[in-house]
């Protein structure tokens, strides 16, 4: 496995395997990878010749208060995941090399960008989009995985994808979870046990909204308090949202009606949580 730092590295090894004829996988990360990440890699190794993950904390998609400063940094740990994983190439560019002094073209997705997480981060999916627009051309892959873990993020970058005609499948792979439920996330280090207690909240209510679901109840108003109220019973934990889409077009519905989406996001502390499940 190699880990190379710059585009002009990059571009040469994805030649070189591209030229022996094999397949590209791509996984983009912001490290601090866990088992959420290596789903992904797994995925890409199972359908694609060779796989390359970035990592790259994305200073474009974090607002000015949030947590681009203590976001984890474990490029060490992350190496020995990927070669254990199998990866091929690790690209960790700082961010003079994605972004020098005179960067000045974005990519703004519209519609599926705008509510929920676009609406709560101003920016943040101007920062996604464009920064996987730039290592799409960066690395020319096959193939990319997005987690569902942030349905919001797979739904933009399948726009981008198919409004801009770029010659690559994007792969939504399931979400992985702890043994008690709670989403996988880099952000969870930032829990105090306490936290990390309240936060199964979220996982819990969309459990519980899902076996209503099930067994019948159609109303997204119901659904939706279902979650709210698993989640106001956790100390510590602040709702943000709580909303039932339409799997596709991420539209608040009011009767649930072919496939869905219910999405959350809680504050648990400081610490802000996305989580959802697909109904339907
Ligand atoms: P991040 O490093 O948080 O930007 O995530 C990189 C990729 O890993 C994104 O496509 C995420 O959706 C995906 N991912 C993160 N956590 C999980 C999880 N628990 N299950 C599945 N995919 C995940």
């Amino acid at each position: 496995m190699k880990t190379l730092h710059t585009i002009a590295e990059v571009r040469q090894e994805t030649g070189n395997i591209r030229k022996a004829g094999k397949t590209i996988g791509f996984v983009p990360t912001m490290g601090a990878l866990h088992d959420g990440h290596l789903a992904l890699v797994k995925k890409s190794a199972e359908q694609c010749d060779s796989t390359v993950v970035s990592v790259f904390v994305n200073p474009a998609q974090f607002g000015p208060n949030e947590d681009f400063n203590k976001y984890p940094r474990t490029l060490q740990d992350d190496a020995r995941l990927c070669e254990a994983a199998g990866v091929d190439v690790i690209f960790a560019p700082s961010a003079n090399e994605m972004y020098d002094s005179g960067f000045d073209t974005w990519v703004e997705v519209n519609g599926v960008a705008e509510r929920l997480e676009g609406e709560k981060r101003p920016g943040h999916f101007r920062g996604v989009a464009t920064v996987c627009a730039k290592l799409f051309n960066i690395v020319g892959c096959d193939k990319a995985f997005f987690g569902k873990k942030d349905y919001q993020q797979l739904k933009v970058i399948e726009k981008m994808v198919r409004d801009l005609d770029m010659d690559l499948e994007i792969v939504g792979v399931d979400i992985v979870r702890d043994l008690h439920g709670l989403a996988l996330s880099s952000r969870n280090k930032y829990l105090s046990g306490s936290e990390a207690e309240s936060a199964l909240a979220l996982s819990r209510g969309l459990y519980m909204a899902r076996a209503a679901y099930e067994a019948g109840e159609r109303d997204a108003e119901s659904i939706r308090k279902i979650v709210k109220d698993s989640i106001l019973k956790a100390p510590y934990a602040e709702i943000d949202y709580v909303e039932v889409c339409d799997a596709g077009s991420l539209e608040p519905v009011q009767k649930i009606d072919g496939k869905c989406v219910i999405l959350v996001a809680s504050y648990l502390g400081q610490t802000r949580l996305i989580d959802n499940t697909e109904i339907g």
